[in-house]
């Protein structure tokens, strides 16, 4: 997707602070951390949200979750982490490239939405 920001991350045509990288996966710091550990998971291939999950290889589902278990263990959160993904005007999804947030390094609020 040409005009998809995500996409350009990946490409590197937008510059990010990458934590991990694989052959399906890119993951990088948000730009707006909203915890002291703010990274964003994404699969290489463009899919607009969960919503579009039944276009993807179980392949490069799983590798979105293998990489946030690594991505965790190598920031340090085994006291807990939060893995959220935005699906979709109600849950104000603002970037449409699937993505999941890996947040962590304090306790959270109890309350999920
Ligand atoms: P959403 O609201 O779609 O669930 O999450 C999109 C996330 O992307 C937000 O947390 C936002 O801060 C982050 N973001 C938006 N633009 C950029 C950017 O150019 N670079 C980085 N690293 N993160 C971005
Ligand atoms: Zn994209």
């Amino acid at each position: 997707m040409s005009d998809c920001l995500f996409c350009k991350i990946i490409s590197g045509e937008i510059p990010s602070t990458k934590v991990y990288e694989d052959d399906l996966v890119y993951a990088f710091r948000d730009i707006n951390p909203q915890t002291p550990v703010h990274v964003l998971v994404i699969p290489k291939k463009h899919f607009a949200s969960i919503d579009e999950i039944d276009r993807a290889e179980d392949r490069e589902i799983a590798a979105c979750l293998r990489a946030v278990r690594l991505i965790a263990r190598h920031e340090n959160l085994e006291k807990g982490y939060r893995v959220i993904s935005n699906c979709g005007p109600d849950a104000c999804q603002s970037v449409p490239h699937l993505h999941f947030h890996i947040l962590g390094g304090r306790k959270m609020s109890d309350q999920m939405a």
